[in-house]
């Protein structure tokens, strides 16, 4: 379990699953032969082949007064999922979550980058037949936009996320919608990043002078570092998506931000310096 901290804030990641390989959906451009050309993400972001890591997890957040998860996987016994592999899962998830000291109960807010069903599916739990919040005492923050643009979409899965891991906190009153750019907590503030879906966010925490970034998927992998310019088969909006990544990265740079992945595996977090007209990540 990797966490890392921020001023007066604590982030914890837990994992859901881990992979190697197999990212045709989420980076056609990454053939293996490309990959091995950014030597240094190897062995800790790719295997010596050429092969990339990721993984999906959930991130923990601890302020003084608030106690935060940002996106929350693909959820168990979920159906309907356009990636054959993420039907039926079966994860200790909620275990290890309780493990590391976030039994649901004490979650009082549950931010999604975006709405995505590797990102909202452990929203709901199947109890007694049916889809039953999992964070019964938590406000389920969503961007505006990503919610009106989730709730009309059909397609990649995301009517089938909509009904069995949203309507049901809709139904529960457990759900707020906020804007891109909002304040959750002094330490912690949404930013705009959209072009992987139109609502995208990120989550910024700023305490005692120190910076991080939660990126949600305006970034799917450290290979993007690289080659910022790669763009995943699930984005709504490639060129946008391209351009929020280098203005992203650029800032994350400048400032000497933490930059925390949401599907970077290993060691997840590092600080992005400039490597000639892209970028390398170093932890
Ligand atoms: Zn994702």
């Amino acid at each position: 379990m990797s966490s890392w901290k921020i001023g007066g804030v604590t982030v914890t990641k837990i994992t859901e699953l881990e992979a190697v390989g197999d990212t045709e959906l989420m980076l056609p451009q990454a053939t293996p032969q490309e990959v091995r050309r950014a030597a240094w993400l190897s062995p800790r972001f790719a295997t010596e082949d050429g092969l990339l890591r990721t993984s999906i997890h959930a991130f923990a957040v601890v302020t003084p007064a608030r106690r935060i998860i940002v996106d929350t996987g693909l959820g168990n016994a979920k159906q309907g999922r356009p990636v054959p592999a993420w039907n039926g899962l079966d994860t200790p998830f909620l275990h290890d979550l309780a493990e590391a000291g976030f039994p649901p109960a004490t979650v009082d807010t549950v931010l999604c980058t975006h709405l995505h069903i590797d990102h909202a599916g452990w929203d709901t739990t199947w109890t007694d037949g049916a889809w039953v919040p999992t964070f019964p005492n938590a406000r389920h923050l969503f961007a505006q936009p990503e919610f009106a643009h989730a709730e009309a979409a059909q397609g990649h899965g995301t009517a089938e996320l909509f009904a069995d891991s949203v309507r049901p906190l809709m139904d529960a009153g457990l759900v707020d919608l906020v804007a891109t750019d909002e304040q959750i907590a002094p330490e912690v503030r949404l930013v705009p990043t959209a072009g992987h879906t139109p609502g995208h966010v990120s989550v910024l925490i700023e305490s005692r002078g120190e910076r991080a970034l939660i990126t949600g998927d305006f970034i799917h992998h450290p290979v993007q570092l690289a080659f910022p310019e790669w763009t995943s088969a699930g984005d709504h909006d490639p060129a946008r998506a391209v351009e929020t990544r280098l203005r992203m990265l650029d800032e994350l740079a400048r400032t000497g931000t933490l930059m925390i992945g949401t599907h970077f595996p290993g060691p997840t977090a590092g600080y992005v310096d400039r490597d000639g007209e892209a970028f390398r990540l170093v932890t």
